[in-house]
């Protein structure tokens, strides 16, 4: 096996929470090793371009909101400039088997009405702290106990793409009720307001770029060794022996690192414990105007958004989950998709990427699955002997979000420099 005795601490995993830890680590003093899977740094952030264009997406995560500080500081730090995103300049619907113009559902129709306000009250009550029963149940299980008719159900769908994120008889409704409480309720989109100007991929970029950090590519880990005074590694290449490792990969990849001696069950039973099964593609079309917003109940994608217009060509964002008969990466699954909502609008072309398949992700942003989210808080991951967890998937505040991540990165490399002060006390 390798040692590697100049650096004090091995990051696994080069996303945004790993290179958190790795930064603040090497400020503190510490030389780190970062060791990632991919052949690029930044992970579910992944700064591209549309095929055959210089339209910059991003393939991954892109939007923060006002709540999320560290997000805002960490791109100041580095001269990456914030956009805002602009609101919705329009809104449709696609419920009870209808496309919709005016509003969700009839004015007349106060049983959906009554539903959706029990809805919102359940995210009142839950961000207040109130234990419901209702709460631990997926979302399908959660709009038959509140005998939500069919127009609810269909909306709610489609906010849940961006939410939860997956099959809804899987996913727990705390995803969306959390969502509505703070961020806002369903089909008001204002809250994803900004995005970098030059990407998330610059910040990753930029973080790794610290003095006092190495990082090395195309290194899966798949073997971690740990013991009182050391831990090891096994990569694809090597092998490496540091003081303490920092685990930044997401929970749904853990399952494929052996550990030995083997985990506490807290860590290994929460392993894959991500439920977040979504997918986003990129659509060029024709037809969808600008800032225009639409959900419902899909063809395949239950949420769109034109993002940016040049010309004619509307560049669109669609999002929905895994569902029988639709290939997110099949032009026409995609055309029958985006007719349901804008029946005169033309695709032109598409992008995606298969984060459900990625071996280094197998999924997408953390959805704990009816009545697990516990499994999947920074305090059940709290770290244990040399191994510290880091991830936006087990964040104390923000999980699932980059900010998330920043703030999980921040917490690890605090646990790494509180443990090493306490063992040289
Ligand atoms: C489609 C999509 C849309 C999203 N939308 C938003 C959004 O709008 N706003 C927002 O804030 N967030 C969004 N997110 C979530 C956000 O991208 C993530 O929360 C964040 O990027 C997670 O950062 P992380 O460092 O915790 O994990 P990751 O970014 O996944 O980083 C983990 C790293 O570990 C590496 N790795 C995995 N296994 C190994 C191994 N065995 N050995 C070595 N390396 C390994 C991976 O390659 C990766 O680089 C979205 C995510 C997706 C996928």
């Amino acid at each position: 096996m390798t040692v590697s005795p100049q650096h004090d601490v091995i990051v696994v995993g080069a996303g945004l929470a790993g290179l958190r830890a790795a930064r603040d680590l090497a400020d503190a003093g510490r030389r780190v090793l970062v060791l990632e899977a991919r052949d690029r740094v930044g992970g579910r952030g992944w700064t591209s371009t549309f095929p055959d264009t210089e339209l910059q997406i991003e393939v991954g995560g892109g939007w923060f909101t006002d709540q999320q500080h560290l997000a805002r500081e960490e791109l100041g730090r580095y001269g990456i400039g914030v956009r805002e995103v602009p609101p919705a300049s329009s809104t449709r619907w696609y419920s009870n088997g209808a496309l919709r113009l005016d509003a969700p559902f009839p004015a007349d129709d106060t049983a959906s009405a009554a539903a959706m306000d029990v809805i919102t009250r359940d995210a009142e009550a839950m961000a207040a702290g109130t234990d419901d029963p209702r709460f631990f149940l997926s979302l399908n299980d959660y709009l038959d106990a509140i005998d939500a008719p069919t127009t609810v159900r269909d909306v709610v769908h489609g906010w849940w793409s961006i939410t939860g994120g997956c099959d809804p008889a899987v996913g727990g409704v705390d995803a969306l009720l959390y969502a509505m409480a703070s961020e806002g309720p369903i089909g008001d989109m204002s809250y994803l307001r900004y995005a970098p100007e030059s990407g998330w991929s610059a910040l990753a970029e930029a973080l790794a770029a610290t003095d006092g950090i190495d990082v090395e590519l195309g290194q899966p880990v798949s073997q971690v060794f740990h013991d009182e005074q050391t831990v090891s590694v096994r990569a694809a290449h090597a092998a490496f022996t540091a003081a303490t490792v920092v685990m930044a990969v997401p929970v749904n990849a853990l399952p494929d690192v052996r550990f030995t001696p083997s985990l506490e069950d807290r860590l290994e039973d929460a392993f894959g414990g991500n439920a977040g099964r979504a997918f986003k593609v990129w659509m060029l079309t024709r037809g969808v105007p600008e800032h225009a917003l639409a959900f419902g109940k899909g063809d395949g994608l239950n949420w769109l958004y034109g993002d940016r217009a040049s010309g004619d060509h509307t560049l669109t964002i669609g999002f929905g989950w895994p569902v029988d008969g639709f290939d997110p990466d099949d032009d026409a699954h995609l055309t029958r998709a985006l007719l349901r909502f804008f029946p005169d609008a033309e695709l032109l072309g598409h992008t995606t990427h298969d984060w459900i398949s990625d071996a280094a992700s197998l999924g997408t942003w953390v959805t704990g699955p009816a009545g697990q989210s516990h499994r999947l808080t920074a305090e059940a991951w709290a770290p244990t002997g040399r191994l510290v967890f880091a991830t936006s998937d087990i964040a104390a505040e923000h999980a699932g979000w980059f900010e998330g991540a920043l703030i999980s990165g921040r917490d690890a490399a605090r646990a790494v420099l509180t443990a090493s002060t306490a063992n040289t006390a």
